[in-house]
């Protein structure tokens, strides 16, 4: 009756987020009076995640299973599922997940919810709350089905501290060829930044910047602090960034602790993909731009001067 989460690991190491998704899952699981069952992929120590309240760890060890396949992934995991009787299974919102969660419901007959935000109102009738409208509504969701599968949005819950034993077990699927239609062979990392999807702190930058050769000071700002950087649209379309930079409603969702936007409007399709960063600093010259509307901290400046002045500073910490 255990609730399930599937960890992510990422060149051996566990990713930010499963560790949020444990946390979450024990809140889940004391609400339940049940205990958290953990899945991995190919990690060597696990002991890591009883300090995020994991009590019991199904350790898939399969060198088929070293790049993410959804198909078998998804498998996998629902067989954890059925041996540990979970009711609830809880992923992240990481791309792979996104992708893998859909299909674990069908598979399980679930019904899943994506984009939830808080641990849920009441586990019967079990309802989740969740973002809607590009974060700016949010709504209540009750999922009849007897087994729920849940995407948590990053950032949400927060990672916490609690005691779990994460007592590791051998677990070997049984996988068919099937499952392996499609592979990925290997994964070359075309940078080794922190991509945007995993930063704590994202530099963005504007058209506000005039051009490409003036990104030096973002990319230290960047470097500083250990963040990502990204920009707006126009600034990929013109070809100033590359476009897997470009954040906003139709370029990649921003839910990091912290976004500073420098020479940016703030146009709705923009907030429309950052509404979700928990602290929003503007750098801008213009005092009615709309972004500081939707900013925690704004500087009014010219971001030639701001931003090396910010930096120098933020240096001395
Ligand atoms: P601008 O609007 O040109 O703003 C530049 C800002 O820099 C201004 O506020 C200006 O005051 C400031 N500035 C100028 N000089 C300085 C200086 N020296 N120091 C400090 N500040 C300075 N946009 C996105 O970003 N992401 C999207 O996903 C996206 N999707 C879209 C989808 C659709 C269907 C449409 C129609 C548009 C979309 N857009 C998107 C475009 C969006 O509407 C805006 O045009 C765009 O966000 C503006 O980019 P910007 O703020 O960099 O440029």
């Amino acid at each position: 009756m255990s609730v399930l989460v599937y960890i992510e690991s990422e060149e051996g190491k566990f990713k930010k987020a499963s560790f949020e998704v444990a946390s979450y899952a024990k809140e889940v699981a004391g609400m339940m009076g049940t205990s958290v069952t953990a899945i991995t992929f190919n990690a060597e120590d696990v002991s890591e995640l009883g300090t995020y309240g994991v009590d019991k760890v199904l350790k898939v060890s399969n060198d088929k299973l070293k790049n993410f396949n959804a198909e078998a992934y998804s498998d996998a995991i629902k067989q954890a599922a059925e041996k540990e009787g979970s009711k609830v299974v809880v992923l992240s919102q990481s791309a792979n997940s996104k992708y893998l969660a859909p299909l674990l419901a069908v598979q399980l007959e679930a019904g899943y919810a994506s984009n939830v935000v808080a641990v849920p109102e009441s586990t019967d009738p079990f309802t989740v709350k969740r973002t809607a409208f590009t974060n700016k509504a949010f709504n209540f969701t009750k999922i009849e089905t007897e087994v729920k599968v849940l995407g948590l949005s990053k950032n949400a819950f927060g990672i916490k501290e609690a005691q779990g034993d994460a007592a590791a077990e051998d677990f070997s699927p049984s996988l068919s060829e099937e499952d392996f239609s499609v592979n990925v062979e290997s994964v070359d990392k075309a940078t080794n930044k922190v991509t945007i999807a995993d930063a704590e702190v994202v530099v963005s930058g504007g058209r506000g910047l005039k051009g490409p050769e003036n990104w030096g000071m973002i990319e230290e700002m960047a470097d500083i602090l250990g963040a990502a950087t990204a920009c707006s649209k126009p600034v990929s379309d013109m070809g100033w960034r590359p476009h897997s930079e470009h954040v906003g409603q139709t370029g990649k969702p921003v839910a990091s602790n912290l976004y500073i936007a420098v020479g940016i409007s703030g146009a709705i399709q923009h907030l429309a993909g950052i509404n979700a960063a928990k602290t929003k600093v503007v750098i801008n010259n213009d005092p009615e731009a709309p972004f500081f509307k939707a900013a925690d901290y704004g500087i009014v400046g010219d971001a030639f001067e701001v931003v090396p002045k910010l930096n120098e500073k933020l240096k001395e910490f």
